[in-house]
């Protein structure tokens, strides 16, 4: 049936000025914090202080001790709006979305905040939709314009533009960013309270039953958190030659990636790849081998501190983000390597 969201939006004539404050969604799953909640409490920070209005986290969930709230406290929260309950002990889309919506509708905050991750990614926009306000998806960058409004930066057109994106006449002005794309700045010994909102039958009803929840595979939820990513991309020809680079990743403690091109290849599944469409990651060393560095691979990992690019063509755009470049046949190069590691 139809989706039946209260229609609470403030639309275009609404009093803007009514609105103040900046709001970070913070991300619980089962006991923790989602770091993309850290980041966003920090870039939160920074426009609060410049708009000059509190900062408030929303924590939703079951059992959060005071521990939680504190946490988010030290990156910068002046305010936490905790709603406690067992409805909200796992994530359901319709449930988040009216809690949220009946909170912006009685606190009316101009900025929210969440995580471009699997959650913020499905609940937001009907947040959005449901308070009639725009959504900037994916953005890389915020900042507060002269005259006050939120300048909401992503990558577009392939990653070939970067565009800068306002609401200018709807409240709030909302953004999901992706993870590790902020820097996450604690704020030692900074003061904040934390408010319990309890809520009402009506907003936890929900049409959705949960049924299992299974946690991503493990090599997948490694990719975005480790420090040590190995990237294959075509170069590698064959399924079975993404063994060189596992026992390579192996040796650094690390992760395999891949580009599209092995993903469509078959050679590895889906959920290696970096890129605009597939995972944003950071980690301290990114070795990109066999893959040529286009520009919809590069935004997903040109945040790495240390490039190292293998490519026997010196032309491969990759060299041109590369901290180090190999230029050598990865099929003589990698085992040579994993050879000098082994007796080093
Ligand atoms: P190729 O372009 O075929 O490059 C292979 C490279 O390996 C070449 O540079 C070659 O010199 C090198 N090589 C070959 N053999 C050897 C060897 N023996 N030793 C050393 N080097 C060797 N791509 C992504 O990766 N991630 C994305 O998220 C993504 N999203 C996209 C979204 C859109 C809308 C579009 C249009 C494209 C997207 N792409 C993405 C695809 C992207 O444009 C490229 O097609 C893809 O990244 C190419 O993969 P590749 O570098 O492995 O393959």
């Amino acid at each position: 049936g139809a989706l039946s969201l209260p229609q609470v939006g403030t639309g275009p004539a609404a009093d803007i000025a009514a609105y103040s404050g900046v709001w970070v969604f913070a991300e619980w799953r089962s006991g923790t914090i989602h770091k993309v909640s850290h980041e966003l409490l920090s870039a939160g920070r920074v426009l609060a202080n410049k708009r000059g209005v509190p900062l408030a986290a929303v924590l939703l969930g079951h059992r959060l001790d005071d521990a939680i709230s504190e946490e988010l406290i030290s990156y910068g929260a002046d305010v936490v709006y905790v709603v406690d309950h067992p409805e909200l002990a796992g994530f359901r889309d319709d449930t988040y979305a009216n809690i949220l919506v009946e909170l912006i509708r009685r606190k009316r905050p101009e900025i929210l905040l969440a995580g471009a991750t699997s959650i913020g990614r499905s609940f937001i926009p009907r947040v959005a939709a449901s308070v009639r306000t725009g959504l900037t998806a994916d953005c890389t960058d915020l900042d507060i314009s002269e005259d006050g409004l939120l300048l909401q930066t992503r990558p577009a057109f392939g990653g070939n533009v970067m565009a800068t994106i306002v609401c200018p006449n709807s409240r709030p002005q909302m953004a999901t960013v992706r993870p590790k794309v902020m820097k996450p700045v604690p704020v030692p010994g900074h003061k904040g309270s934390v408010e319990l909102v309890t809520a009402p039958e009506e907003w936890l009803r929900s049409r959705v039953e949960v049924l299992e929840v299974i946690p991503e595979a493990d090599k997948t939820a490694k990719l975005t958190e480790a420090d040590v990513i190995v990237s294959g991309g075509r170069g590698l020809r064959k399924p079975e030659n993404f063994k060189l680079l596992e026992d390579l990743a192996g040796l650094l403690n690390g992760a395999v990636g891949a580009s599209r091109g092995a993903v469509e290849e078959g050679w590895i599944a889906p959920s290696h790849q970096v890129g605009q469409t597939g995972r944003t990651v950071a980690p301290i060393l990114y070795m990109a081998v066999g893959l040529a560095g286009a520009i919809q691979h590069v935004v997903g990992m040109q945040g790495s501190r240390i490039i190292v690019a293998v490519n026997r063509d010196p032309q491969a755009p990759i060299f041109d983000v590369a901290s180090f470049g190999v230029v050598a046949d990865l099929f003589e190069f990698v085992p040579e390597f994993i050879k000098r590691i082994r007796t080093e």
